[in-house]
């Protein structure tokens, strides 16, 4: 299992990722974003020295408001055209896995319309993606319509999809995190870990909300063991390291 740490996208790149590395931790969730994190503001040759520096792996993130289950086509095809301009700088840097989440149109248009809207723009992105030698991961939101069967309908209907779990956002809606994590078990890439209790997504530290650690990570074991970002959002990163010690104690005892 390898643990690492979102930059924040608002954020001096370079210093959120010193941070990251001399902390120990394995790899950055290289969150490329509005408004410090986009292409053209970042220093490659920067990025690459400072990544070696602690040899720091990454996984890439974009950002999650990008339009990808739109009814409105001009703008489908516009995300298309922004994640165009953030596919080669996950490649220039060895990333092998890149997420995009989950878009639902409005309440208007049905579950199975938004499923073939986000399942259109996906297509086409894992084969854009595919081209920069780069695989997509899929991550469910906090969204009522991030279920398990809405979620089984997009990964079907996209080859070469893989699953991203958020942790937090699968205990939303009385859903629970080992039903994905069984479900989506052989499509499974990568993991956000971060807690709540039950009613709305509050990035807090392990154990500080209501989900079920020791029963969610006995299944998570048992089926995986790659990258698990920390996403702990708290103004003291105190939080994110007690949750990473909660998290290597609580996986060696599993
Ligand atoms: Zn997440």
């Amino acid at each position: 299992m390898k643990i690492g740490f979102p930059n924040h996208p608002r954020k001096d790149l370079l210093k959120e990722i010193e941070w990251i590395g001399k902390n120990g931790f394995d790899f950055v969730d290289l969150f490329l974003e509005e408004d410090r994190a986009t292409p053209e503001r970042i220093d490659i040759g920067k990025l690459k020295q400072v990544l070696r520096k602690y040899g720091l792996e990454t996984v890439g993130h974009t950002a999650w408001y990008l339009p990808i289950g739109s009814p409105m086509k001009a703008l489908r095809k516009a995300a298309v055209q922004e994640l165009k301009r953030y596919f080669p700088v996950f490649n220039s840097i060895g990333t092998e896995y890149v997420t995009i989440h989950a878009n639902w149109p409005g309440m208007i248009f049905s579950d199975r319309e938004g499923v073939k809207f986000q399942a259109e723009t996906l297509k086409e992105l894992v084969e854009l993606a595919g081209g920069f030698g780069l695989k997509l991961l899929y991550e469910p939101i906090d969204s009522v319509r991030d279920s398990l069967e809405n979620v089984s309908m997009i990964l079907k209907r996209v080859p070469g999809l893989y699953f991203h779990l958020d942790i937090g956002h699968a205990n939303l809606y009385g859903r629970k995190p080992e039903e994905f994590i069984r479900r989506f078990r052989s499509k499974l890439k990568h993991v956000h870990l971060h807690d709540n209790h039950g009613n709305f997504d509050a990035h807090l530290p392990m154990g500080c909300g209501s989900i079920e650690w020791e029963k969610v990570l006995k299944v998570l074991k048992k089926y995986y063991n790659g990258t698990i970002t920390l996403e702990v959002f708290s103004r003291e990163k105190k939080y994110v390291l007690l949750t990473r010690k909660k998290l290597k104690e609580l996986w060696k005892k599993l």
